[in-house]
């Protein structure tokens, strides 16, 4: 909704399809009347269409079009653009990342989606203002519905024997350090903890089982969850012994593993479109790591397995939510309708993709208002041509957002 909008006169979207994302069935001929950013009916459709209301509202056309419920990315990294050289950008100045912030902001609102779920962002260099980016953007844009609401993990915590992420991450030696990095990160404001569970070494986890469970516990005692950023199976393991509370990627899952995730209701976030992503670049760029025959292989190697795992997570009953991974690789902001294609094209039922972008992962948040449209909640929805049950391509064919 543009800014000024609550103190217009109510709106009607009308004759509208809905969907609530719950089925795979949209309702059609729907009126949908909003007043002061808030629902206030969602009703059937019984009147013609006239450029105002019985009471003077204005009335916009929406027949033909569809009303999904704001999108909810699950895994981003706001501070970051993506691109080929995504883990460099984390590096730029802080003035630099904030003005990504901004921009992807604008791609959030565009597209569709209406909250960030910001799992890793570099800490500020300035040192009044030492915490993660993510948390200073998160604040300046509270309460302004120009701008997507953010829950954060503030900055990744890694081993540190990883070299790869030692400039950007909060690296830790052991158990106790990444206890206290992770106190750390809530003490600073952090709405979650993230856990870097890859390592140097692909069979061996960077942090036990025991580990993880002592910053889940410290997390829990806190009121906040803790999830584990893992491609690798030891690290995968390790992080579901420790209960952690979702896997993002999972690239690489046992039937054992996903058995357990399913039992014990540990959500997967794949974001297996920024290997789709990464692909595209073979045949955009020329920069070696892309384009060169024998990368090329291991990708596909790579998005090989990933398909395969999320199959078998799928297949066992694991609840899926929906990230891009935008900043955090190199898709972008606007694309989280990449990921919805990809689960879609392994033969995951398109309403249950839209669930995992919607009011699942608002329960994955604990944001109960998150991916829902009702009558008394906010009005955060956006209109595509195009039915998003059976075609996961209509959710890029955005007409407007509320
Ligand atoms: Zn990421």
């Amino acid at each position: 909704m543009c800014a000024g909008q609550a103190d217009a006169k109510p709106v009607i979207y009308h004759g509208a399809a809905i969907t609530d994302t719950r089925g795979d069935r949209l309702r059609l001929d729907v009126d949908v009347i909003v007043e002061r950013d808030v629902v206030v009916a969602i009703e059937d459709s019984r009147t013609e269409y006239s450029p105002r209301g019985p009471a003077g509202e204005r009335v916009i056309d929406a027949r033909g079009a569809t009303i999904v419920p704001g999108l909810v990315d699950c895994h981003s990294h706001l501070t970051m653009p993506g691109g080929a050289d995504w883990v460099a950008r984390a590096a730029d100045p802080d003035d630099v990342q904030l003005e990504a912030a901004e921009h992807n902001a604008r791609l959030l609102r565009q597209s569709g989606v209406r909250w960030a779920r910001d799992v890793g962002a570099a800490r500020a260099r300035a040192p009044e203002g030492a915490r993660a980016l993510s948390l200073v953007a998160r604040d300046r844009w509270r309460g302004d519905r120009d701008y997507p609401y953010v829950r954060a993990a503030g900055t990744w915590l890694t081993h540190a024997s990883f070299e790869a992420l030692r400039e950007i991450s909060i690296p830790v030696a052991d158990g106790d350090g990444l206890a206290a990095a992770a106190a750390q990160q809530l003490d600073e404001g952090a709405d979650f903890v993230k856990l870097y569970m890859d390592g140097p070494d692909a069979d061996t986890s960077p942090f036990t089982a025991g580990e993880v469970a002592k910053v889940v516990a410290l997390a829990r005692s806190r009121g906040a969850k803790v999830t584990a950023h893992t491609t690798q199976l030891p690290g995968a393991r390790a992080a579901v012994a420790g209960g952690c509370d979702a896997l993002e990627h999972g690239w690489h899952l046992d039937v054992d593993l996903v058995a357990e995730m399913a039992a014990t209701r540990i959500v997967l976030v794949p974001t297996l479109g920024v290997l789709e992503s990464m692909r595209t670049f073979a045949t955009t760029t020329s920069i070696p790591r892309f384009a060169t025959e024998e990368d090329v292989i291991r990708l596909a190697e790579r998005r090989e397995r990933a398909h395969a795992s999320v199959r078998l997570a799928h297949s066992h009953g694991v609840v899926l939510a929906v990230g891009s991974d935008f900043g955090g690789g190199s898709l972008r902001a606007n694309q989280l309708s990449w990921e919805i294609e990809t689960l879609a094209e392994l033969g995951v039922p398109l309403w249950e993709a839209l669930a995992g972008a919607t009011w699942r992962a608002g329960d994955l948040l604990g944001e109960p208002e998150a991916g829902r449209i009702r009558v008394g909640g906010p009005a955060d929805f956006f209109l595509v041509h195009g039915d998003p049950l059976s075609d996961a391509r209509a959710l890029s064919r955005v007409w407007r957002v509320a």
